[in-house]
């Protein structure tokens, strides 16, 4: 198990570097031209191929940085370039992520790289579980997916909404409902082939913020898939739901959920994004209050000012910390007896939100223009408090890994 440490080592200093570079010279000058448009930075994603940061080998390499430290540091320089055209970058390793925790080594072999693509003809991927009446209430979930064991495939009907990637991904990664009566536990994820009929993209979503990242809804309507598509495999899933009923029947013996501690490890990854946002909004107030003067001094003079300075950024070291320690947790294996995943995240994107805010105060008439970035960083900044959880189910997830008491 490694130490934690608030060291990056020399290796890391270089990756980061090299991150940063990218973002400074590649992300962040091409970013309001892709939040004006509001459309996938396909020629971004490209260059981020060809350099090697759009690969799944670049996100294992990070991953398994027994630190913890590799994921956290990379999700906060590519989104300190731009949120929008840096979620298009690491989207599909969300989905990828879904392959990799819960697919058999074929699967993953077969279509991690489909969902890539190649350096000349990129691909993204997309995870689709939420759906139009089942947000955080994931067990409410409708789409179904049935066996047709005749031919060996499954049938999934439904709508999920909110995919990011949805409908122009190679490859989609799809939650739905194999056992109604279980709720979440009677749920299975399955991979959806290139070009399957009966899958495709309904409203494409206008949004407030990281308008370069794509969010549309998915209709499946009768979409067949091989039975090998059942990530995981069938004998797993027969195993699996046989133990949910059994336990059922028993009166619902309190186990541990195995997707809540995967949401703890994957929690602080959304947290180090808003830590970019935040420190990218914080570092050009910073930069202003020191260049722009009023009454004959620059306004960094003024306590009122630089005590909101102070305060910001010690609210982006705090977030960075407890982003660090719960990524150093997941990677190390310690269990999360105070849900820290859910607080690292709650933490840095409450201070993403407050601290672009307090970036456009501090930049005046001109925070508030798109002439400068910071009014950008701050409607980005408003998506991590809703995705991959909001505030509110965090706190829930806090308080009541606190109390003891079941998360479902
Ligand atoms: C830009 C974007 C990208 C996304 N990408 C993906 C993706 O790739 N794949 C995917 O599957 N999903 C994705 N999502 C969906 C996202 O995870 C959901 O929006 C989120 O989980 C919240 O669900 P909801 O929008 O239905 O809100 P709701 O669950 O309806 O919540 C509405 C409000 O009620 C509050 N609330 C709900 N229940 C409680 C409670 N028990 N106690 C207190 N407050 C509560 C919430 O905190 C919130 O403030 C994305 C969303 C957005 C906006």
């Amino acid at each position: 198990m490694a130490e934690f440490t608030m060291e990056l080592n020399d290796e890391q200093k270089e990756v980061r570097d090299w991150l940063h570079g990218f973002a400074a010279d590649v992300i962040r000058p091409a970013a309001a031209e892709w939040d004006e448009r509001e459309e996938t930075p396909w020629p971004i994603i490209q260059e981020a191929a060809k350099v090697g940061i759009y690969s799944l080998d670049f996100y294992a390499q990070q991953y398994f940085d027994p630190t913890g430290l590799g994921i956290p540091m990379a999700m906060e320089e590519l989104f300190w370039g731009d949120a929008g055209i840096a979620l298009s970058i690491v989207g599909t390793g969300l989905a990828a992520v879904g392959v990799l925790a819960n697919g058999t080594e074929e699967q993953i072999g077969t279509w991690i790289p489909q969902m890539y693509g190649d350096v000349n003809d990129v691909k993204v991927a997309a995870f689709c579980s939420s759906e139009p009446d089942a947000g955080s209430d994931v067990a409410s979930m409708r789409t179904r997916a049935v066996y047709d064991e005749a031919k060996d495939e499954w049938v999934l009907n439904g709508t999920k909404t909110w995919a990011t990637n949805g409908g122009i991904a190679n490859v989609h990664v799809v939650v739905a409902v194999v056992d109604s009566e279980l709720g979440s536990k009677g749920h299975a994820s399955f991979i959806v082939p290139p070009n399957t009929p009966g899958l495709s993209q309904g409203q494409k979503f206008q949004k407030h913020g990281i308008r370069a990242s794509h969010t549309a809804e998915v209709v499946l309507e009768d979409v067949r898939i091989p039975g090998s598509c059942l990530l995981g495999g069938k004998e797993k899933l027969d195993e699996r739901l046989a133990r949910a009923r059994e336990r059922a029947k028993s009166g619902g013996e309190r186990v541990k959920n195995a997707a809540m501690a995967t949401f703890e490890a994957s929690r602080p990854a959304v947290g180090a994004m808003a830590v970019g946002t935040a420190r990218a909004a914080y570092e050009e107030a910073l930069e202003y209050a020191k260049t722009r003067t009023q009454f004959g001094r620059p306004i960094i003079d003024n306590q009122g000012v630089a005590f909101q300075l102070a305060d910001m950024r010690t609210s982006v070291d705090a977030a960075r910390l407890l982003v660090w320690r719960a990524s150093w947790m997941a990677v190390n294996g310690k269990q999360f007896t105070a849900a820290e995943g859910s607080m690292s995240k709650l933490f840095a994107s409450e201070t993403a939100k407050k601290v672009t805010g307090q970036a456009i105060q501090i930049l005046g008439g001109n925070g508030y223009t798109r002439e400068y970035p910071v009014e950008r960083m701050h409607r980005d900044a408003a998506i991590y408090t809703i995705f991959e959880g909001t505030s509110e189910i965090q706190r829930l997830v806090i308080a009541r890994t606190l109390a003891g008491m079941p998360i479902r």
